[in-house]
């Protein structure tokens, strides 16, 4: 109980603070160890290019010096004497840019495999949470963890890297060859330097701002678009598509004109930069000029001093930008290690597996209680209590909201009751194999069959992933499938589209079932399988199902009465309680709410309101 406890505690916490949680270094650790070597060759050559790029001031200093000398004396060959520089000039240069591709491959190389072993990590834990979970959750914010922020987790990692181990060392190397150089310069410029930097973060932090308002406005867009194209049907359907245009277009434009304020802004921060960064250049000119001109510098060394300094404004301009850049990266990251660590109340798997010689598929409900992990305040069932007995069907009727769907997802254990216990062949679900339950003992055939836009083939298979084609054409024909199957030119093989988009309900719902019927499933859940259908697929549909449901145990959830007649047992729920349980005669019979049903279903008029 104490582990259940402790398992139930993140999932409660982690919906108010999901901003606010903490990078888990612990975890990161893990993705980067197997990349350790790699990473320390990679740091090695940046570190190797950044002190090359400290060198090359220098030697450009001392290439300035022989140049000075020829303009005063006009002796000797200045192309001998400055040859040896330059070729050692060129060869830095060829360094230079090896040590860079070396380093910016490999780093590319660790970024890539850590995002790939980050996603599949992270959908892994994902598709094991528990129903409740996703109850909870946006689809789109789960998907956007996976894509985008593993991917500004590895731009980040990639330029802090690269960027920042490159901007420091060049930080530090080059002031200490400006002190060597000229102590008073570099006092100077480290009285100048700082103060800009502080206007620039300044500037640069509000530029971040309006850059994350202007990314959350594009987002906004898109989710207009991404409605108005997923729900093309619906939007066609009411003739909509000028006021979806007109709402993307209004959401275009609200971008449109913070992306310009952005534009501005960076052009203005361009600007500015380049204002005094020349003016940085011209004040050290001057400085550095006087002391060239009281014989306390040479203009080689001036020279030098101003190429390393600009190496030095460089670097801690790219360091600014890297700070903002490591807070996102850092906050990304914890968005994505925090549903790593989430571990999921009902296990995918483990547990008791009763050998199929022994599986009878008794279902009883033993007074349970149960309310919505999201709306815990909420009771659905109260202290429900139902017999499926071995081979019968048992059909659960009563008003839309009652809790039968609920009924269902206990069965398939998608949900824990609250109180009370599920059992199968007198088994508490709770101690039996869930994927096993699942997979090989229940079939669940819903209202609206979700089929994958692959192959008929696929489809069906997914009920059984080694199923035979010939176990794939017998489930067809069960479900009065193969017919329609084999009337299309591709057979099998027809794609059916995005969510079966191409087929009819009633084709889709046969589908459904014989996806159900090729695992063989000992107990049978149908949930309204035929409500959405018209009459004429509905007759076909129902003699599917009516084949289907000989032998097995089953258990028909509808709202439509004409559907359960042939059950042997009739139960009618209301308000997550049992009111009225016996055969259709019976409860015609006693003349309750059951007999009012049907009375109002025949004469086609909305189900009464039942009394509590
Ligand atoms: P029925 O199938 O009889 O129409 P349901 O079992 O679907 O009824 O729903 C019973 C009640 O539980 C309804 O009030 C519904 O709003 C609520 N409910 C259903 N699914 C969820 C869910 N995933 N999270 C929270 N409440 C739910
Ligand atoms: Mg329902």
């Amino acid at each position: 109980v104490a582990l259940c406890e402790a398992e139930e505690a993140p999932l409660a916490g982690s919906k108010p603070c999901v901003e606010n949680s903490r990078f888990n270094w612990k975890l990161f650790w893990q993705f980067l160890r197997p990349h350790l070597l790699v990473l320390a060759v990679a740091i090695m050559l940046a570190l190797g290019a950044a002190l090359v790029n400290v060198q090359i001031p220098l030697l450009l200093g001392q290439l300035v010096e022989i140049v000075a000398k020829y303009t005063r004396d006009h002796v000797g060959s200045f192309l001998t004497e400055s040859r040896s520089l330059g070729t050692y000039l060129l060869i830095l240069y060829g360094i230079q840019g090896l040590l860079t591709f070396g380093y910016l491959v490999l780093l590319s190389r660790i970024g890539e495999r850590m995002a790939e072993d980050m996603r599949r990590a992270l959908f892994s834990n994902l598709l094991r949470q528990d129903i409740a979970f996703f109850d909870a959750k946006k689809t789109g914010q789960l998907v956007s963890r996976l894509t985008t922020d593993v991917q500004e987790f590895k731009s980040s990692f990639k330029l802090v890297i690269s960027q920042g181990l490159r901007s420091c060392t060049q930080v530090a190397g080059c002031l200490v060859s400006l002190s060597m150089l000229s102590p008073r310069l570099t006092l100077l410029l480290l009285v100048a330097t700082p103060t800009l930097m502080g206007v620039g973060t300044l500037l640069g932090s509000a530029l971040r701002r309006l850059s994350r308002q202007c990314q959350e406005q594009i987002a906004r867009a898109t989710g207009v678009a991404d409605e108005a194209l997923g729900n093309v049907r619906t939007v066609r359907a009411f003739a909509m598509e000028h006021r979806e245009e007109e709402r993307y277009g209004a959401e275009l434009e609200e971008s449109r004109s913070k992306a310009e304020e952005l534009g501005r802004g960076i052009a203005l921060f361009q600007g500015l930069s380049n204002i005094a960064f020349n003016c940085m250049v011209l004040g050290t000119l001057f400085v550095g000029g006087s002391l060239v001109a009281g014989q306390e510098l040479t203009g080689g060394d001036l020279m030098s001093f101003l190429v390393a300094s600009q190496t030095v404004q460089r670097s801690m301009a790219n360091l600014s930008v890297l700070f903002g850049q490591v807070v996102r990266g850092l906050s990304a990251g914890a968005r994505v290690f925090e549903y790593m660590t989430l571990s999921p109340r009902i296990p995918l798997a483990g547990g008791y597996c009763i050998p199929r010689e022994h599986l009878h598929g008794a279902i009883t409900f033993h007074n349970v209680c149960f309310s919505y992990p999201c709306r815990p305040g909420f009771q659905v069932l109260k202290d429900f209590t139902l017999t499926l007995p071995p081979g019968k069907i048992v059909a659960l009727v009563g008003q839309s909201g009652g809790g039968k769907t609920t009924v269902a997802s206990l069965l398939e254990r998608f949900y824990d009751p609250t109180a009370g216990a599920v059992t199968l062949d007198g088994r508490d679900l709770r101690t039996l194999d869930p994927s096993w339950l699942r997979g090989q003992v229940i079939g669940f055939i819903s209202q609206e069959p979700v089929l994958f836009g692959t192959t008929i083939m696929e489809n069906i298979r997914f009920g059984k992933l080694g199923a035979s084609d010939e176990e794939v054409y017998t489930a067809a024909q069960e479900a009065n499938a193969h017919e329609f199957i084999r009337s299309f030119p591709e057979g099998y093989n027809t794609i059916v589209g995005e969510r079966g988009a191409t087929l009819s309900g009633g084709q889709k719902q046969r589908l459904a079932i014989a996806r159900a019927l090729v695992k063989q499933p000992t107990v049978l859940i149908l949930d309204e399988a035929t409500s959405a259908l018209d009459s004429e697929s509905e007759r076909v549909v129902q003699e599917a199902l009516d084949r289907a449901s000989a032998g097995r145990t089953v258990l028909v959830i509808a709202h439509r009465l004409s559907t359960v007649r042939g059950a042997h047992h009739i139960v009618v729920m209301a308000h997550g309680r049992v009111c009225e349980a016996g055969t259709h005669e019976e409860l015609l019979k006693k003349g309750g709410l059951y007999a009012e049903l049907i009375r109002r279903q025949a004469l086609d008029v909305p189900a009464p309101e039942m009394p509590r």
